[in-house]
């Protein structure tokens, strides 16, 4: 999708996450010299395969395995210092040379193990399926103004003050939650003053980074992570995770203004998945949401949980394509609908017995609705091989623009199989 006139470009997740955004950021990025995570933290587990070799990456841009790419993590990252680092060392004992190529934003907040443990105990009470890494806490510190970011690492000083009141506020919580688990003020420290002298030489002003490469026409992919759905704005909250996953995130957590950007490709299955609690209309029944999680491997990247499967929903792709704006689509995991001899796909919602088109704003209206489905004839044979949408059998095609006509956003990519190279440029 990158041309004269598109050299910022969003990759958006467009459903509830793990659309395959790692696949397709791994495929746009040989074309990128920038990438930029914008949002989230260690809880999305991009995979990207790569011959035989298989990476996840939680925190670190997929694009960090095209050898010219330059990565950042952005100001609106709330940043896990130790996986980062276990991620940089899992790449150098694979061959990959990071030096010089991943860059963090001063600004972004820490997620510190006092974050871990809140999360724990509020998961205990809030039963939200998050995935325990202290991200929510992390952003609530933010946004209750007593994060501690990566600047603050600087003036070893400050950050010691800063934690000995945020310790004591963790353990004060945690006693109101109930929870015998306590953080401790020495275990804290001792971590900062380990970790600064690694994290402080990746520090930057990666706004100011970003802001030059776009103006010296250099080609920038920003890569949120996990999906419309799960936004803290216009997801099926509180079911949602504690940022701005939509394109709009994309301009401030990158740190650039938002006329920069000028695309917008959102990723989606060519079925549905979620993680996690919260309302799923297109669910699917045994044994087809059974089959759906076996032939598309769908367990978490990060935790190992089954994912819940169902068949595509145009609501919520056609929501999606409205709160992000979106310029294109990529379909993704079109092979795993393969062996189906009927697909349905939801097209509406009927709400207490009206037609609906639009999400509902409440989650229980939304646990309420009833698909309505339209039900496409499958292909019956394999798509894995095709490079061209000419490639791929007609029933295949015809569900594609079908998806696309009921979407509203024109299909640029479609991918068939795990690898690189499986996928058919439109
Ligand atoms: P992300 O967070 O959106 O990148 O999604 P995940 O990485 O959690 O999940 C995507 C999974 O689907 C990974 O295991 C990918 O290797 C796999 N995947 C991506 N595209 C395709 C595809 O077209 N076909 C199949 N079968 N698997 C795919």
């Amino acid at each position: 999708m990158f041309d004269k006139k598109t050299t910022c470009l969003v990759v958006v997740g467009s459903q509830w996450g793990d659309e395959g955004k790692g696949k397709l950021v791994d495929v746009l990025a040989e074309r990128a010299d920038f990438v930029v995570r914008y949002q989230g933290g260690a809880n999305a587990g991009h995979t990207v395969v790569i011959g035989d070799s298989q990476f996840v990456l939680r925190q670190i841009p997929s694009g960090i395995l095209h050898p010219r790419v330059t990565c950042v993590i952005g100001n609106g990252v709330v940043l896990e210092p130790e996986n980062l680092f276990a991620e940089l060392d899992q790449l150098r004992d694979r061959g990959i040379d990071t030096t010089g190529r991943i860059f963090v934003s001063d600004r972004a907040h820490l997620v510190l193990p006092y974050h871990k443990l809140l999360d724990a105990a509020s998961e205990r009470s809030q039963k939200l399926g998050t995935t325990g890494r202290g991200i929510g806490p992390a952003y609530e510190d933010k946004y209750g103004r007593r994060g501690i970011r990566v600047t603050d690492l600087r003036r070893i000083e400050c950050a010691e003050h800063l934690l000995t009141d945020r310790v004591d506020r963790a353990n004060r919580l945690l006693e109101m939650m109930g929870s015998g688990d306590r953080a401790r003020y020495e275990d804290h420290l001792e971590l900062l003053q380990r970790l600064a002298p690694r994290l402080l030489p990746l520090a930057a002003d990666t706004g100011l980074m970003v802001h030059r490469a776009i103006r010296a026409g250099r080609r920038v992919l920003l890569e949120g992570a996990q999906g419309a759905l799960l936004d803290v704005d216009h997801g099926t909250y509180p079911y949602v995770t504690s940022s701005n996953t939509t394109a709009g995130g994309a301009a401030v957590g990158a740190g650039i203004g938002p006329t920069a950007v000028n695309g917008v490709l959102g990723v989606v299955k060519a079925y549905t998945t979620r993680v996690g609690n919260g309302p799923l209309p297109t669910e699917a029944e045994s044994p087809a949401g059974e089959r759906l999680r076996e032939l598309g491997g769908e367990f978490g990247a990060v935790t190992g949980r089954p994912r819940r499967c169902g068949w595509f929903d145009a609501t919520v792709v056609r929501y999606a394509a409205r709160v992000n704006g979106l310029t294109g689509l990529a379909v993704t995991k079109l092979d795993v609908l393969d062996s189906f001899a009927e697909i349905p796909v939801g097209i509406a919602y009927r709400l207490d017995g009206e037609s609906c088109e639009e999400m509902p704003a409440e989650v229980e209206a939304l646990g309420r609705v009833l698909p309505i489905y339209e039900v496409r004839p499958g292909w019956q044979q394999p798509t894995g091989a095709a490079r061209r949408l000419a490639d791929l059998p007609s029933a295949a095609r015809a569900y594609l623009d079908r998806l696309e006509a009921l979407s509203g956003v024109p299909v640029r990519y479609v991918s068939v199989g795990t690898r690189r190279d499986q996928i058919i440029e439109v």
